[in-house]
């Protein structure tokens, strides 16, 4: 155990990806106490208001899932089982389906806020024994355009940068992000080093003024879509201004001529106009990217969650490697992951066109790889469906069952409605769940209560590959079991074999044998090691000695066939839905300071709801005045696909035509009409299947009762 003291465990914040320590204590009523870890090489001791209050969410059980429920056919209640039945009569439901449908007909849909553990069992289940590449997790909601952009570029999905690159970097180019929100540890950071050193200089990009822009250099508030102009006419400026490393460009990519064509192409006047910023603030911004001696682009949602969000990640990532800021201290680009355990579940390759340690699903050797690794069934070459591929095909009757655990769909997903349907009709839903408030669990036919954070033992990996421990501090509630557990039970009564660990230690420790000889080796890491270390950057091959936060790549050597990173040109063409008569606003939408997701975790401490309490609709005044609304009226949002009624917040913080809402909210007081993605598309990036978040078509009105 990682007992620090008598009743006092360390482990990780379960909430976003910057991956804090927490010290977790059992006081003698048994109630639970948080701290941050003042050991931590993430926060030192810091802890931002979420993770401040994480005690509260542990303390009150009162939601919490107590046993398995089932019920016999659709028309009928749920009713208390024992989890032999719920089990026996899952892995008996989808045997039917495989036999008679195929492995296809069968899906899991998980969390990055699942443990790498627990990937690692569900990837291996599905992928390795039952035939199919069909589990996806609500990380393709967040990071998968990341991912493609970093595999394209560098040639594996590694994010080459550390923390400990912000006290080297002297230029900071933040995009599609509001990190003193989402990720404020980091930002805090960011923010001291500023302070010390007012040289310094903060870029911001995003469509509306942040916190983030309080103590940014130049906020550049584009026009929602148009990152890839921006970042191309960046890149224009350099190449005129000499400010590219030439040396380089020469030995170390491939790509560049192409680029330089794409991005003369259209002026830098031209660009200030489509994006909707001065050209001037395009000229300051260039002109501190090329004087910059450590230069660090960090990006989040606004840049992923997009028609075109790998577009816009290699475009930003160009403006790396045209300067040669990648490989050194304070330099690269840094994909800040949203959610706990973003990393870990790619490290084991936990999405449909995944395989283990960065692994390719295309390649018949890695394939053949982890089928004899595993002993099971061969793995399949077709890809698996992504997140919104899964919903269809369970509203076209494709895909029989699903089995959701640890996350809520029936908020995060876009156009949510049509998840509603999808889940109606489909044949079989398995709901793994720590709360009794999720929306999906009216649509289940089998409940397994799931042990939360603090009750079962794993590990994660953070944004900058820091992999953490988390103790197991107290016993999970009423018959809750690890997610870990529950599959393996399952897979057992499936009649496969190599499920039977022993506990978590163990099934890391596999996790760790399949990296052996990969770009992510953690084959010298074991609990005992990682918890002896506090926390370990991957790779960490047999024999390493680790002293100090890594960087990849800084021999210049990248992932890719010939060892070079690949400039690609990319068009700044938008395939977002356009703003029409009809809809003639753009809605943009994300998350607030202190809540979490769809808020079944922060939505339970009044202190957090201080900050905001409830959704609300952010508009520009002269929007607003021109649709007589007024701050603090009830407003219709309408789009193609459904309507959202809230109140209306009239701020200077957006520019006209764009309209915000916070994508956390479900069900208030029984209406899903605070429901953000009521309103949204969708559509995905071709590539990244990520779906596009942050633009679709609204229009406004004040409401009127029907
Ligand atoms: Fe948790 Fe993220 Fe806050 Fe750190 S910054 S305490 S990881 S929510």
């Amino acid at each position: 155990m990682s007992e620090k003291k008598k009743n006092t465990f360390e482990t990780t914040c379960c909430y976003c990806g910057t991956g804090c320590g927490i010290l977790a204590s059992v006081t003698k009523n048994g109630k639970v106490d948080v701290e941050g870890n003042p050991d931590h090489a993430v926060n030192k001791g810091m802890l931002c208001s979420k993770g401040m209050n994480l005690h509260y969410t542990v303390n009150d059980r009162s939601d919490r899932l107590l046993y398995p429920q089932m019920r016999f056919n659709k028309n009928m209640p749920l009713q208390r089982v024992s989890w032999d039945n719920a089990l026996d009569r899952t892995a008996a439901v989808f045997k039917t389906f495989i036999d008679k449908y195929g492995p296809d007909s069968v899906a899991f849909y998980v969390s990055g806020q699942c443990l790498t553990e627990e990937y690692y069992v569900i990837n291996k289940l599905i992928k390795g024994f039952i035939g199919s590449n069909n589990i996806d997790t609500n990380s393709r909601l967040c990071m998968s355009s990341a991912v493609v952009g970093y595999k394209m570029a560098l040639g594996e999905d590694s994010v080459p940068v550390c923390y400990d690159d912000i006290e080297h970097a002297d230029c900071f180019f933040v995009t599609g992000a509001n990190p003193a929100w989402c990720h404020p540890i980091i930002w805090r950071r960011v923010e001291a080093h500023k302070a010390a050193n007012p040289n310094v200089k903060i870029i911001v990009v995003d469509p509306r003024k942040t916190d983030s822009c309080s103590v940014a250099d130049i906020h550049l508030q584009i026009n929602p879509g148009t990152d890839v102009t921006l970042n191309n006419a960046i890149g224009r400026l350099l190449i005129e201004n000499g400010r590219i490393n030439s040396e380089f460009l020469k030995n170390n990519t491939e790509g560049f001529e192409r680029y330089k064509e794409q991005v003369f192409e259209r002026t830098v006047a031209e660009a200030a106009s489509i994006c909707g910023v001065s050209l001037n603030d395009i000229k300051r911004t260039a002109a501190y990217i090329g004087a910059a001696k450590g230069f660090l682009t960090m990006w989040t949602m606004g840049l992923n969650q997009s028609a075109i969000g790998v577009n816009k990640n290699l475009s930003l990532i160009n403006l790396n490697l045209i300067t040669g800021h990648i490989g050194k201290p304070g330099s690269g680009p840094f994909s800040l992951t949203g959610q706990p355990n973003a990393m870990g579940g790619r490290e084991v390759g936990g999405l449909s066109n995944l395989l283990p340690a960065h692994r390719n699903l295309n390649n018949p050797l890695h394939r053949k790889e982890i089928q004899e690794f595993w002993g099971g069934a061969a793995i399949s070459e077709k890809p698996g469906l992504t997140a919104t591929e899964m919903f269809e095909a369970l509203e076209n009757g494709s895909l029989k069952a699903i089995w959701i655990i640890c996350t809520n769909p029936l908020v995060s997903l876009p156009d949510v409605r049509q998840a509603e349907r999808a889940l109606k009709k489909a044949k079989f839903v398995v709901v793994q769940e720590i709360s009794n408030k999720p929306e999906t669990l009216a649509y289940a036919d089998v409940i397994l209560p799931a042990a939360a954070w603090l009750e079962k033992e794993g590990t994660m990996t953070n944004s900058e590959r820091r992999i953490s421990h988390l103790a197991k501090v107290l016993e999970p509630v009423g018959e809750a079991l690890p997610d870990r557990e529950i599959i393996c039970r399952f897979a057992q009564k499936m009649g496969f074999s190599g499920f039977d660990f022993k506990n978590d230690a163990d099934v890391y420790e596999e996790h760790a044998a399949l990296t052996s000889g990969t770009s992510i080796d953690v084959s010298g890491l074991n609990y005992e090691l990682i918890k002896g270390l506090k926390t370990v950057q991957w790779p960490f091959p047999k024999d390493s000695i680790q002293t100090e936060s890594k960087r990849l790549f800084e021999d210049h050597r990248f992932l890719t066939p010939s060892k070079k990173a690949i400039i690609h040109s990319v068009g700044d063409a938008i395939a977002s839905e356009q703003p029409d008569d009809n809809f003639p606003l753009i809605l943009t939408t994300g998350r607030t300071r202190d809540q979490w997701h769809t808020m079944s975790k922060t939505g339970k401490v009044n202190k957090l709801k201080q900050h905001l309490a409830k959704a609300l609709l952010e508009i520009h005044p002269d929007d607003a005045a021109s649709l007589q609304i007024k701050d603090g009226d009830i407003v219709s949002v309408n789009s193609r696909r459904g309507e959202v009624q809230i109140k209306a917040s009239l701020t200077n913080a957006l520019k006209r035509g764009v309209v915000f809402l916070p994508m956390h909210w479900g069900k208030v007081l029984n209406s899903d009409l605070n429901r953000a993605n009521n309103l949204t598309n969708n559509l995905v990036d071709p590539v990244s299947k990520e779906p596009d978040f942050k633009f679709c078509a609204v229009k406004v009105s004040k409401y009127s009762k029907p």
